[in-house]
């Protein structure tokens, strides 16, 4: 099997990756948090752990991936204090929590579907692991590590020695970040929740369940522990987030799992940078964010957004703007253009290998995707294979890039997506919008209506559909 390499937050350092089981891979990533709609900075975390399932795949691991479903103990402001926040949109919207969390679940996968995930071998809820986490906090609480105040049962961060050690941070850094939230009753400031009481904050609860130590329901950090060894076992290969997940969430993760079993959670933990905005992190709480939906309504097909994904390396932060989701959609056309232009594949063409041993050098460095898409756009031009080799490897390594090339390709028709100068107007639009230049913004509205397309606001953005459809 090819050596595949990748960067350990824990080593600082690119690592070649040592499979615990022979020719196996377990991969856990933090899953969404099913209160609201997940844009498009999430899935930029999300779609890596895709990147990274199909890679190791493509290298001939049998992978199972978890990607667990958040939908209890995840509180607002990410800490121990305050309203969880699926129950608070739950009373916003005087329905329950279930149906709040089926709801966002649902649209969660859809999103996954449209953009063509691999999807997880397992997706465990929260709230359907309640035992297991009880059963791990009953363990900390046996050999000394967890303490009972008014409000919960807390974790003892002082009594693990190498607390801060995944973070890479000093002790002093990370106190100052939790002491946002005062608890005076807490022993250290790191301390973080295993279990809370429901009564302690918000009067009843829709969601609670009997403990030993009362009602109430997990802490956030403790699902994850519970459903990766339970599906993983521990420790697990990889384990990734988003590189805020770094600090507190897989931090405590690992302090409280390494406690319990006296071993580490995962031997290579992955940290995606973010999706920013003008520099900005794109985030729910800023406003400053776009759904998949807020994309496809502009024109775009959710395969682009994939592409542009792959534009950028995962360690490095991405800078979302309309031209390079539109570079991206141009790009995935023109491959799709050049594919059709190149002779049908005859059965039985095999991709060169020295060609197949770049991509596959490509995709093990640290999954260096953007290499791998510089690498097709070279052979596009390169004229030392026969075209029929050339398709024959995109195709193949479109198992990994999961662009759905084979079958863009069987479909003649023409796609139902808008034309670039369409979304060209819309873009200009937009932007007179912003100015509050409305006169030049109605006469692109026109120019849109004489190309066959009507343009709607939402509050969500400009929708735009052909007309008579
Ligand atoms: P949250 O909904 O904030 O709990 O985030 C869910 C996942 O998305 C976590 O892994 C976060 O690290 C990740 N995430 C949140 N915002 C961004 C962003 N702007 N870019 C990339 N990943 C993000
Ligand atoms: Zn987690």
């Amino acid at each position: 099997m090819h050596k595949f390499y990748i960067y350990n937050t824990a080593s600082l350092q690119k690592e070649e990756f040592r499979p615990l089981k022979k020719g196996k891979a377990g991969v856990y990533i933090c899953g969404p948090t099913v209160y609201n709609t997940a844009h498009v900075g999430n899935f930029r975390t999300y779609i890596l752990s895709d990147f990274l399932v199909r890679a190791l795949e493509y290298l001939g691991y049998s992978v199972t991936e978890v990607m667990n479903i958040t939908d209890v103990g995840h509180l607002v402001g990410d800490g121990d204090l305050g309203v969880d926040k699926i129950e608070k949109e739950a009373m916003e919207l005087n329905t329950t929590a279930e149906k709040i969390a089926e709801k966002y679940t649902n649209e969660f996968l859809q999103d996954m579907k449209l953009l063509n995930f691999r999807m997880p071998n397992v997706m465990p809820k929260a709230s359907e692991h309640i035992e297991e986490q009880i059963k791990i906090i009953m363990l900390l609480e046996k050999l000394g590590y967890a303490y009972k105040i008014s409000d919960g049962v807390y974790f003892d961060t002082s009594k693990y020695k190498d607390y801060s050690k995944l973070s890479h941070k000093n002790l002093e850094e990370l106190e100052e970040g939790a002491r946002v939230e005062i608890n005076k009753e807490k022993r250290n400031a790191t301390d973080f929740a295993l279990w809370k009481f429901s009564s302690s904050q918000m009067g009843s609860r829709l969601q609670e369940w009997k403990s030993p130590w009362g009602v109430g329901f997990p802490g956030w950090h403790i699902e994850c522990s519970a459903m990766s060894s339970k599906y993983l076992g521990q420790p697990f290969d990889f384990h990734l987030g988003g590189e805020d997940l770094l600090f507190p969430h897989h931090t405590n993760e690992q302090a409280q799992s390494f406690c319990a079993f006296n071993k580490n959670l995962a031997n290579y933990w992955v940290h995606g940078r973010f999706l920013n905005v003008k520099n900005s992190k794109m985030a729910k709480s800023t406003g400053n964010f776009l759904t998949l939906k807020n994309i496809m309504n502009r024109g775009f097909e959710p395969y682009a957004l994939r592409y542009y994904y792959m534009t950028s390396h995962y360690r490095t932060p991405a800078s979302f703007t309309w031209q390079s989701l539109e570079a991206s959609q141009v790009g995935l056309n023109n491959l799709r253009k050049t594919l059709r232009r190149w002779r049908r594949l005859e059965k039985g063409i095999k991709v060169p290998p020295e060609l197949d041993a770049k991509f596959i050098e490509a995709i093990s460095d640290d999954l260096n995707f953007p290499k791998a898409l510089a690498i097709i756009w070279g052979l596009t031009k390169d004229r030392n294979y026969k075209s029929e080799q050339k398709k024959s490897a995109v195709l193949k390594w479109d198992s990994v890039l999961g662009l759905g090339i084979a079958e863009s390709l069987k479909s003649h028709r023409k796609r139902s997506y808008i034309p670039k100068k369409v979304r060209a107007l819309v873009t200009k639009r937009e932007q007179y919008r912003k100015e509050e230049r409305f006169e030049k913004s109605d006469e692109l509205r026109q120019r849109i209506e004489e190309t066959g397309y009507i343009i709607e606001d939402s509050p969500s953005g400009p929708v735009v559909t052909k007309k008579g459809t």
